[in-house]
């Protein structure tokens, strides 16, 4: 239901629970958020329940903080509101991990093509299955953005995907169909959000990315493609208000 994405120097754990807290308002019943702190090292937690129960659960089980991480909070439409149905998802190991605002209409047909090819799911979402397309992907592609790209192409539906992989510390990529997302633009650091609630603390300029887009931000920059991969111009505004 909630969805920020965060690239930079600072503590991602800091501007994802802050960014879920300032999207509170939207109703939720489950948070979670994965991070990645180092090549190689991709860590997550996730609690179902109001947002402060994923604050006790990080107090009480810490997991390392780094400059790369996504946040979510669940509104559960597929799969009751549980542990394991709360995002993100894991793939390849727990070497990907992706949240997902809305609902991937086929995801059925696309779950039983995942497990004949030897995929084990551990939760009873519809998101899920775009986790596993995205991370067979990778295996082909390397690069998240190519990955996410081959990954959309399969999805019918309404949906807001992020993603992290271990191996590509410093990125993240966002795509959209039929549910918002939206940058946000910093200097040496950038955001993504569901709306703009998410990072107007840290700023306010923004980029509306359009319908059937793809944003991969990285801290020295943000780049928008169509989901077929040509180049898209998403429009610049000024977030008005005061967080
Ligand atoms: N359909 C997904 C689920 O049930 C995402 C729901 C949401 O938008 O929070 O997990």
């Amino acid at each position: 239901c909630g969805i920020v994405g965060y690239v930079g120097t600072g503590s991602s754990q800091e501007v994802l629970l802050g960014g879920l807290r300032r999207l509170e308002y939207r109703g939720y019943d489950s948070a979670g958020i994965a991070v990645v702190d180092r090549p190689g090292d991709l860590v997550s937690a996730k609690k179902a329940g109001k947002l402060q129960a994923l604050v006790d659960e990080l107090e009480a089980h810490p997991i390392a903080d780094g400059a790369t991480g996504i946040g979510h909070t669940r509104w559960a439409t597929h799969g009751g509101p549980t542990d394991g149905n709360a995002h993100p998802h894991l793939a390849d190991g727990g070497t990907l991990a992706l949240i997902h605002n809305g609902i991937i209409e086929n995801f059925a047909p696309l779950k039983e093509e995942l497990l004949a090819e030897g995929v084990t799911f551990a939760s009873e979402t519809d998101s899920e299955v775009a986790a596993h397309l995205v991370a067979r992907s990778f295996r082909e592609t390397g690069d998240l953005t190519a990955a996410m790209q081959q990954a959309v192409q399969r999805l019918e539906g309404a949906f807001t995907l992020l993603v992290v992989h271990a191996d590509q510390p410093g990125v993240v990529v966002g795509a959209r169909r039929n549910s918002p997302l939206v940058v946000g633009l910093g200097d040496g650091e950038n955001f993504m959000g569901s709306d703009v609630a998410a990072f107007v603390a840290y700023t306010q300029r923004a980029l509306a990315i359009g319908q059937d887009e793809i944003a991969t931000i990285r801290p020295e920059g943000v780049e928008v493609v169509h989901f077929d991969g040509s180049p898209a111009t998403p429009d610049e505004f000024e977030v008005s208000w005061d967080a």
